[in-house]
């Protein structure tokens, strides 16, 4: 068996020791005599693994007691319509700050539900910086300010926390949780699809503060409103049992393989300066990002010729480097360094980065 060194925005790598965990527990998860993905979700054998997955996303992202930890479906693009709909309830107004795709499609879909602010964009850029937010910039009116800390297209990433003053902070977070710790009690909300950085596809954590509960506009569907899931300990209905099983894995694997998020970083850190390092260095490849803004987990770069980047991922995928073809909108080659992928493979993707670039001078 030979394994591919994958470079996807996600779904993504996981760490082998949580996919060899997750095989050997397969048939019968801890004597139980069954698959996760067999159990009733009400039985107590998995009523344990999710109250230790919650435990779990408790003690790892350092979260305060007055926050409900939610394991919901719909992917991160569901919190899109979630978000406005639970907390934009009090004058039925908000600030987005929009710095790529993602964020964008956020802010349009909360446009159809109160009186949204377009409070700072990047557009004018093509989202390749971030906007410096001021307090004094934010509408104290406002019943949130919404970011995306991390942006997985255009790979940039916040590296402050907007200081929004009384005002609800909620931010996506679903390309970047889990690689570096993060004060959530600075937020009111933050969201997740796990799929990048914390587990497979199919769960979307939601960290909420109890007290922006209960608030949620008349006709949200019923599936929608964060205060029933959470009355519910997020099992209202049918959860995403094995996604969550796996979410546990990984976070066993991050707490006691890996030791906490301070040392996840410090690993991406080192990860991410090996690639930044050359692109700095290169004659080929140029980074197109400003440096200060640089994301940890998604590293856009180009050589300048679209024919020359086409083949680049092409040779790139023979030698076993594979999803390197940049997203529509930018182009280029995008490697997305999450938690999983091991240093090895970025320093062996350099090493063929350098090679293509000696023989293309
Ligand atoms: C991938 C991504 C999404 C969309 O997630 P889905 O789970 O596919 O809906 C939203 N926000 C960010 C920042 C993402 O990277």
């Amino acid at each position: 068996m030979s394994r591919v060194y994958n470079f996807s925005a996600g779904p993504s790598m996981m760490p082998e020791a949580v996919l060899k965990k997750a095989a050997a527990e397969m048939l019968d998860y801890q004597g139980s005599g069954q698959s996760v993905m067999e159990m009733s979700h009400r039985s107590k054998v998995f009523q344990s693994i999710l109250d230790e997955t919650i435990a779990l996303v408790k003690e790892v992202l350092n979260v305060p007691d007055n926050y409900k930890i939610l394991f919901l479906q719909g992917g991160g693009s569901t919190q899109f319509s979630m978000v406005p709909l639970n907390l934009m309830n009090k004058n039925n107004k908000a600030d987005y700050i929009v710095t790529g795709n993602w964020a964008n499609i956020a802010y349009q879909e909360a446009c159809r539900y109160g009186k949204v602010r377009l409070l700072a964009t990047s557009e004018d850029k093509n989202y390749s910086y971030i906007p410096k937010i001021k307090p004094e910039d934010i509408d104290p009116e406002a019943d949130y300010v919404y970011y995306c800390m991390n942006n997985t297209i255009y790979g940039t990433m916040f590296k402050y926390i907007p200081e929004t003053g009384s005002v609800p902070l909620v931010s996506d977070i679903s390309s970047c949780i889990c690689s570096e710790p993060i004060d959530i009690s600075k937020f009111g909300l933050v969201y997740a699809g796990v799929q990048k950085n914390m587990g497979p596809a199919g769960a979307t954590l939601v960290i909420v503060r109890e007290d922006l509960l209960g608030n949620a506009m008349d006709f949200t569907p019923l599936m929608f409103d964060y205060k029933l899931h959470a009355d519910k300990g997020t099992m209202y209905n049918t959860p995403p049992c094995y996604a969550i099983y796996v979410c546990k894995l990984m976070l066993e694997w991050i707490k006691n393989d890996i030791g906490g998020l301070e040392k996840m970083k410090e690993r991406n850190e080192k990860k991410a300066a090996v690639l930044y390092d050359f692109l700095d260095s290169s004659s080929l490849f140029k980074g197109t990002v400003v440096k200060e803004d640089r994301s940890l987990m998604n590293i856009p770069f180009v050589t300048g010729d679209k024919e020359l980047d086409a083949l680049f991922v092409k040779e790139a995928e023979e030698r076993g480097f594979v999803n390197l073809k940049g997203h529509r909108s930018t182009g280029g080659m995008r490697v997305s360094t999450y938690n999983a992928m091991p240093i090895e493979g970025v320093e062996k993707l350099v090493a063929f980065m350098k090679e293509f670039e000696e023989a293309h001078s």
